[in-house]
């Protein structure tokens, strides 16, 4: 793909992510941050994997003049995520909305800041639009921070459910603290987001309210649109 990039003169976005920052000593997370990843954990194939695509990136760049945008993605969520998809935000709200328990992973108190999808969008369209000195790597999420017993309640609340919360086990490697500094955005991309949690959790409700109904009118198990 970098290669192709070199032969078409094309810019090329690299989908980066805030795990390159790993279980982050920092906080909030800049861009100037290097990150404290475990190499040889349950996590580092995703870290790693990912933090290896930032080298080379940068590398092509560096020595081939590829025209590179990397962007480091944090938490996001909205509608179409998969209702299986395990991550926290897609989980609350579908086990909220059947009267399922809530899993909190560990006590909930470890942090995430939540982006909503159109605001990503957003910022993913303005870095495209920069110029080609602009290569990043920079923070695109929301820097309001939850803990996760924060989110459950929100949820709970949002969908007026009952559900209690449920226990279990903090996955190895479960970054305590996840937060981006959006300076660099804000600067060069003039850009923060505009939808708070409520309201995005709200839309996203909706989406999955719809899908459960959906998936009982045809007795199906809820897939995503
Ligand atoms: N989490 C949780 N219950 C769930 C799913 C996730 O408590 O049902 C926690 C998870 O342990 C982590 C946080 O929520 O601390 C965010 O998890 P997610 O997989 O959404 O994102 P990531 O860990 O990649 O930031």
């Amino acid at each position: 793909m970098l290669g192709l990039a070199k032969r078409t003169g094309a810019k090329i976005l690299q989908a980066s992510t805030s795990e390159v920052y790993g279980d982050p000593a920092m906080h909030p997370q800049n861009e100037c941050y290097w990150g404290n990843v475990n190499p040889i954990g349950v996590r580092s194939c995703y870290d790693e994997g990912k933090r290896c695509a930032e080298t080379l990136f940068f590398d092509y760049h560096r020595q081939n003049d590829v025209k590179i945008k990397v962007m480091r993605i944090f938490n996001t969520y909205g509608p179409r995520m998969h209702p299986e998809d395990g991550r926290v935000v897609s989980n609350f709200i579908v086990q909220a909305l059947q009267g399922e328990e809530i899993t909190i992973y560990g006590d909930g108190s470890q942090t995430r800041s939540f982006c909503y999808v159109d605001d990503l969008i957003e910022g993913l369209i303005r870095l495209m639009d920069t110029p080609d000195e602009v290569t990043g790597p920079i923070n695109i999420g929301n820097p309001h921070e939850f803990t996760i017993l924060d989110l459950a309640e929100k949820v709970v609340r949002a969908t007026g459910n009952r559900s209690k919360l449920s226990f279990h086990p903090l996955p190895s490697d479960d970054p305590t603290q996840r937060c981006p500094d959006i300076a660099l955005a804000r600067k060069v991309l003039n850009w923060e987001p505009q939808i708070q949690l409520e309201q995005g959790l709200e839309k996203t409700i909706r989406y999955f309210a719809a899908l459960i109904a959906d998936a009982r009118t045809s007795k199906q198990k809820p897939q995503a649109g």
